[in-house]
């Protein structure tokens, strides 16, 4: 009787041997999807994982001090990390949003101005030489946004087009929904937090979580945009107004930055305040025009912030990054 008992017990010893095994791998696979890049290069030999982790946190120091725990992935994360030449045309469109973001090998348009202005920013990428946008944003559907994407879809190649999610009865809107059917183009209308990598440079895009505010819910759908390059990062803020604000600031995705498209124009709301110590930038940028001016109070909130403020009624912004400083300066 002693064997089939020995036997027995030996069976139970390995089964409980094979669970313990398997149980210890279930935790590394879920730190994997978690989100937790420390965790997930440790316990992971895909440096693939590693940099797709990494290109998503908002935090590139904790990002790069996580991946010295692999000699492999060191080197082509802080590439990415290190960031790119990257160059911001922020267009003097009057009263209206148009930037131009520029990498050696990529172009990404942020809003194109009123009507008649795709005439201007088509110029400048003929200028410069650039052959295609890989990405268009519209932060949303209103004519000073909206108003010149028609005439550069139509004359223009545009790989990929990012939109809000509030359309507009406006003959705008009208063109450029022809336009983008015409080129055979299908807009990407952002519902949740939307990333992608183009030229090391890092792409998230905050969409509004509501599809109607209690007031302008079109300003208030704007979509907002965070630009990572290296460690420097640009945030754009639409037309965003109270209610898209506190609701981007209680997102959590704010953080700071060292550039900061002021939201609506400078025009003042009350959670600029927030807006403005949440961001911390070194930088602000507003779109506004002599005939339609930015509030003083926004100028006096940016100014007792320390933050270095430029007009896009006063000239053409040109701002640079080289993924480690960034500079701007009225062109
Ligand atoms: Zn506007």
């Amino acid at each position: 009787m002693k064997t089939p008992l020995l036997l027995l017990a030996a069976t139970v010893w390995s089964m409980c041997l094979f669970l313990l095994t398997a149980c210890g791998t279930v935790p590394v696979a879920e730190s994997a999807s978690g989100g937790d890049a420390a965790e997930t290069v440790s316990g992971t030999a895909d440096g693939t994982d590693a940099a797709e982790t990494v290109s998503g946190t908002a935090d590139g120091t904790d990002a790069a001090e996580t991946v010295s725990a692999s000699d492999a992935d060191t080197v082509a994360v802080t590439e990415t990390l290190s960031g790119t030449d990257l160059t911001v045309v922020c267009f003097q469109a009057g009263k209206a949003d148009a930037f131009l973001l520029i990498t050696p090998n990529s172009t990404v348009l942020i809003d194109c101005g009123e009507k008649g202005f795709g005439r201007t920013i088509l110029a400048e990428l003929e200028t410069r030489g650039i052959r295609q946008l890989d990405c268009m944003i519209i932060t949303h559907f209103d004519q000073d946004h909206v108003g010149g994407a028609a005439r550069i879809i139509n004359n223009f190649p545009v790989s990929r087009i990012l939109q809000s999610n509030s359309p507009k009865d406006s003959e705008e809107y009208e063109k450029y929904v022809k336009a983008v059917t015409t080129a055979g183009i299908e807009p990407e209308t952002v519902r949740e937090n939307l990333s992608f990598t183009l030229d090391g440079v890092s792409y998230t895009v905050n969409p509004p979580k509501k599809s109607n505010y209690v007031s302008d819910t079109s300003n208030n759908s704007s979509l907002i945009i965070s630009v990572e390059n290296g460690q420097n990062r640009l945030l754009f803020t639409g037309d965003a107004e109270d209610e898209r604000l506190e609701e981007f600031l209680a997102s959590g995705d704010c953080g700071t930055c060292d550039f900061l498209k002021m939201p609506h124009h400078g025009r003042w709301h009350e959670p600029l305040l927030l807006l403005v110590e949440a961001a911390s930038p070194r930088y602000a940028l507003i779109t506004s025009s002599d005939d339609e001016p930015e509030d003083t109070e926004t100028l006096e909130l940016l100014e007792t912030s320390g933050v270095e403020t430029f007009l896009t009624r006063t000239a053409q912004v040109l701002v640079h990054s080289d993924g480690t400083t960034l500079t701007a300066a009225y062109a």
